[in-house]
């Protein structure tokens, strides 16, 4: 089986050699060394500054999303959701649940977020702008500069869900006045689901977590950070994804961040130059992440996701809702390398 999916992706070896191994049990120095080092590495990668803040939350990328959604925003907030598919959406059902008020700028399906869109909104209104940086239901890389903009002009505090794109696009948290960023264990990290982090700088964490009253016991940001000082969690992390977590950020200290992006980047042209050649197939004209390619296969969706999958064992990222039939996505994060697009786009061919 190759799974050419965001996730979860194709594990590298080294990742599934620690997978293997029996769970430490968690309450001692050494675990703590580990988390605090992962702390180090993780706003390192993320490119903010030391005085930034890390909760590691088990749970995936959604529970993150909820803790942030809860903890930081009240009855004083007005949030701008920019909503451009499905994870657009789930923010704006978590501001729905904790009545979070909220409007939305939402994209119709293959529109492009411009600067034309946020001209014509008075930003003065909100408190906070969501944003899922690459809307990964529709392949969308939204330009951080019209949103960095944006929020700058109004003193907006930005919170970027970069699940889909941290370590497979550019990230530059502090340099593009980003408050807070939400990242996810299963993404190009390429670890097992299970584990989802919240980095937030100095302004949000005093401005937005501290001394606030608990929304909710699990999710509480502020007892993580309180944990995370000793390098602990307050509850039974996924002990065994922390350690593949380890791992894998040595590994990337030792690549180099850039080379990771690079060799994503390098994977992402190949294949769309390739699949641009074939008849049949067309990919959206908007700004993509690195992290996948959406093809457009009119009517075809279903048939192709299904044969591939069942003749060789070839699984792509199916769509829902309007797209179901219409496009498909392929990864190219995780342990894949140009002679899978070959194999991937010999299939495709042959099934159209
Ligand atoms: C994958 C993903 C999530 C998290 O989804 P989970 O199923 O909770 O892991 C959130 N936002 C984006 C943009 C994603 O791609």
């Amino acid at each position: 089986m190759k799974i050419f999916t965001v996730g979860p992706v194709e594990m590298y070896d080294s990742t599934l050699e620690v997978r293997s191994k029996q769970i430490p049990y968690f309450r001692t120095e050494e675990f703590s060394k580990i988390m605090l080092n992962i702390e180090k590495q993780i706003k390192k990668f993320l490119e903010t500054s030391e005085s930034s803040k890390l909760a590691v939350i088990t749970g995936s990328g959604t529970a993150s999303m909820e803790a942030v959604v809860s903890n930081a925003l009240d009855e004083n907030d007005r949030a701008l959701i920019i909503n451009g598919g499905s994870f657009g959406k789930r923010f704006v059902q978590l501001c729905e649940i904790y009545n979070i008020k909220h409007d939305e700028l939402k994209l119709e399906l293959q529109e492009k977020l411009t600067k034309e869109h946020l001209e014509n909104i008075d930003g003065s209104k909100y408190t906070v702008m969501l944003v899922n940086i690459h809307e990964t239901s529709v392949g969308q890389l939204y330009d951080i500069n019209i949103l960095k903009e944006f929020c700058k002009k109004y003193n907006i505090y930005l919170i970027v869900d970069a699940i889909s794109s941290f370590l497979s696009d550019e990230y530059k948290m502090d340099e593009w006045g980003i408050d807070c960023t939400i990242i996810s264990s299963q993404k190009a990290l390429a670890l097992a689901p299970g584990l989802s982090m919240i980095a937030m700088n100095k302004r949000f964490y005093e401005d937005k977590i501290k001394n606030k009253p608990a929304k909710n016991l699990y999710l509480n940001i502020e007892e993580h950070l309180k944990n995370m000082e000793r390098g602990q969690t307050p509850f039974t992390p996924a002990v065994g994804v922390v350690l593949e977590l380890q791992d894998r950020l040595n590994n990337i200290e030792k690549i180099g961040k850039e080379n990771v992006i690079k060799d994503t980047k390098e994977k992402a042209e190949y294949f769309r130059n390739e699949i641009k050649k074939v008849d049949g197939i067309t990919i959206p004209d908007y700004n993509l992440s690195n992290t996948l390619t959406p093809i457009i296969v009119k009517g075809k969706a279903t048939k192709i996701f299904n044969n591939l999958k069942d003749k060789y064992g070839i699984i792509i990222t199916p769509n829902g809702g309007d797209l179901k039939e219409d496009v498909l996505r392929v990864g190219h994060i995780g342990n894949l390398n140009k002679s899978d697009y070959d194999e991937l786009i010999k299939r495709i061919k042959e099934e159209l």
